[in-house]
């Protein structure tokens, strides 16, 4: 996206800008825990969501408390929408919350107990919990521990029918077996600050497979759709080559 079009947008009547996290606005590392959102970044967030015309969403397969962490300070001013947004929290301090992801929290707890007792004996996993959702990540995992892994994960998606297991290309993504995905949020979101009830503008920053939900949610309103990185096929409207592209977009933009 270029800066002409960005600053162009920031002076419309009303504008809505959402990010993922991971990937997006946050490089990955090689643990989860490493991935930190940058000093720098958090203050332009923090500069956008304090334009009276912009409203700043963060959509991420994070939990709320984490986005909450990242965003402190101002995390009061943005709606966070955590776990795909099977959890999101307003401004005004209204929640949504799904009700499959209470009614199946016990059933997350359960299955992560045992990926817990299974997967570290096959190959050197990350079991991320998200609260609402689960990850594994087995991008440290190579050959035949990464096949076992696999095989492993996907023997519980047979034990758990409540349950999707998505398999990203290093990763499985457990959630409930809903259908739930980024563009689901931004129904909520939508059904919450009814974008129709003014010239709202709408742009949407993300990274990956999990984010082309709501790509293309973005497009279907006449929105602007941004995919970091150089996937092949994507529905976004626009493409940048990566993470810092984009800082340095929010830098140039934002004084
Ligand atoms: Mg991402």
């Amino acid at each position: 996206m270029e800066l002409n079009a960005f600053t162009n947008l920031l002076t419309e009547t009303q504008v809505f800008i959402g990010f993922d996290r991971d990937g997006t606005l946050v490089p990955y590392a090689d643990h989860p825990d490493e991935a930190l959102l940058d000093e720098c970044v958090k203050l332009q967030l923090e500069k956008l969501s304090l334009l009276p015309n912009v409203t700043v969403s963060i959509i991420s397969a994070r939990s709320i408390a984490q986005l909450g962490r990242d965003m402190l300070g101002s995390a009061d001013r943005m709606i966070l929408a955590g776990n795909y947004g099977l959890e999101i929290s307003f401004p005004d301090h209204s929640e949504f919350l799904h009700p499959d992801a209470i009614r199946l929290k016990k059933t997350l707890r359960k299955l992560k107990v045992e990926l817990f007792k299974k997967l570290p004996q096959l190959g050197s996993v990350i079991i991320e919990d998200h609260g609402l959702s689960l990850c594994v990540h087995y991008h440290r995992c190579e050959g035949l521990e990464r096949r076992d892994i696999i095989t492993a994960v996907s023997a519980f998606a047979k034990l758990y029918p409540d349950l999707t297991f998505i398999n990203l290309p290093t990763s499985f993504e457990i959630m409930p077996a809903n259908n739930w995905n980024k563009g689901s949020a931004l129904d909520i979101i939508e059904s919450k600050i009814g974008f129709d009830d003014e010239p709202w503008k709408l742009l949407y920053f993300g990274d990956s497979v999990s984010d082309e939900p709501a790509f293309q949610w973005i497009n279907n309103r006449g929105g602007i759709s941004v995919r970091i990185g150089d996937a092949k096929v994507t529905e976004s409207s626009l493409q940048m080559k990566s993470c810092s592209d984009l800082i340095g977009l929010l830098n140039m933009a934002i004084k």
